[in-house]
């Protein structure tokens, strides 16, 4: 602990010993704070669903999900081709995925990421070994029972555990959770930052926490070495365990329900392409278009589930009674603006009201626009799919300006509002 000198006016010092005590506290931890904490871009682009998240463990996250869910989706596409004996050659990938999705991607391989591409996968798709035994036929006669089932099976093979897949991701979207408030609580930076694994399940997260390592220059580096300084983020409270197990069932349901909302929409579609009798061209780009809009299903699943759980496992690290500000980027959507962005609110673990006012005053682990229209939002986060807001704690210890900018608080100001917590009238001396 670095030796701290505060001064203190007299008429704090005549206090009773207990009220004088808690006041030079809190001065004493004001005093080892930054004068100005810089909470800027947050979240990330909410037009573009493959931009990356300005949090980079959010980002990390945000990219392994979607590829889990995507993965056996895409392997699914490829198997249809195969079993359909479909043909590829004129096959548009460029336009069933948009340019949004060809930087992502470009950017994974830059990062080594992604070994392949898409665009050569496709190419190996024509050189994969057709088993043709659906043989896909223009004014063939409809699939028999037989071979309806065959169609089935290829739809189904090898799909994740939806629920497994739902619990690590969520779980580990909640200690991202945990990490967000203990930088803002210590005050450190997570840029650079790295954890070397999280707990794949609840029950271990609620045992095990995780080791931040941080490694950067300067200042630091005297102390802490090569080896890089090591920030201890402890398991999963109660509460914040509670709120990544909702995030989870949620998450679970989510997964499942779009996996076979996809599914049926293969089958209807290769159904109709032979009742209408398609050319195999048209029904092959037909499908790859279709995999196009599932697969930005899978990237926005992927970036609303994660927020449910980060967000809502901060707020159950928050205490009653405090306040929270939303955060968001410069590009966020007019409902975020509106509700949520530089706005406060009080958290709350207690049972929620469901009036007007309660809604507009707090907000609290589980609060969500799920299932609502737009026209009774209410401020929440997230507030929409693929929203990428974010809470941040407003320290007892910093004002916020209009802009948004953090700034420690004087020590007057301090003072008197320690006063005020501990029922003392306002020191006239102090201004
Ligand atoms: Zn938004």
């Amino acid at each position: 602990m670095p030796k701290v000198t505060v001064k203190v006016p007299k008429s704090v010092m005549s206090l009773p010993e207990n009220h004088r005590d808690a006041i030079l506290a809190v001065l004493a931890k004001a005093a080892r704070l930054p004068d100005v904490m810089e909470v800027t871009h947050v979240g990330g682009d909410e037009h573009n669903i493959w931009s990356r998240n300005h949090d980079l463990f959010m980002a990390d996250t945000e990219d392994d999900f979607y590829e889990t869910l995507d993965t056996p989706a895409w392997a699914m596409l490829q198997n249809v081709f195969a079993a359909l004996d479909l043909p590829t050659g004129n096959l548009d990938m460029k336009k069933s995925l948009t340019p949004e999705y060809w930087e992502w991607e470009g950017l994974q391989k830059a990062g080594n990421k992604r070994k392949k591409s898409k665009l050569d996968d496709a190419i190996d798709l024509t050189k994969k070994k057709r088993d043709k035994f659906l043989k896909y036929l223009q004014g063939m006669n409809p699939f028999s029972k037989q071979q309806l089932k065959k169609l089935d099976d290829v739809l189904k093979t090898k799909l994740p555990d939806y629920a497994k897949v739902a619990e690590s991701f969520m779980t580990r979207a909640g200690f991202i959770g945990k990490i967000q408030s203990q930088s803002e609580k210590e005050a450190f930076e997570i840029a650079g930052a790295l954890v070397d694994r999280y707990p794949s399940t609840i029950k271990a997260a609620d045992k095990e926490g995780i080791v931040l390592t941080k490694r950067e220059a300067g200042r630091y580096n005297e102390k802490y070495g090569t080896e890089g300084r090591k920030v201890k983020i402890l398991p999963l409270t109660p509460l914040e365990s509670k709120a990544v197990q909702h995030a989870s069932h949620q998450a679970a349901d989510k997964l499942t329900e779009v996996s076979e909302r996809h599914r049926a929409g293969i089958r209807q579609m290769i159904l109709q392409a032979q009742r209408e009798r398609w050319e195999p061209e048209r029904l092959a780009q037909s499908l790859f278009d279709m995999y196009g809009d599932q697969n930005r299903d899978w990237r926005r699943v992927a970036l609303t589930e994660l927020a449910f759980a980060a967000n809502d496992a901060y707020l159950s690290g928050v205490e009653e009674g405090e306040t929270v500000i939303g955060m968001g980027s410069t590009n966020a959507c007019k409902h975020c603006k509106q509700y949520v962005i530089g706005k406060q609110f009080l958290v709350t673990h207690k049972l929620p009201k469901n009036t007007y006012e309660h809604e507009m005053k707090y907000v609290w682990a589980g609060k969500s626009n799920y299932g609502r229209r737009v026209a009774t939002y209410q401020p929440a986060i997230p507030m929409h799919p693929n929203c990428r807001c974010r809470w941040h704690r407003v320290s007892k210890f910093y004002s916020v300006d209009d802009k948004g900018a953090f700034k420690l608080k004087t020590t007057a100001q301090l003072i008197q509002e320690e006063r005020a917590r501990r029922g003392l009238p306002p020191d006239p001396n102090l201004k």
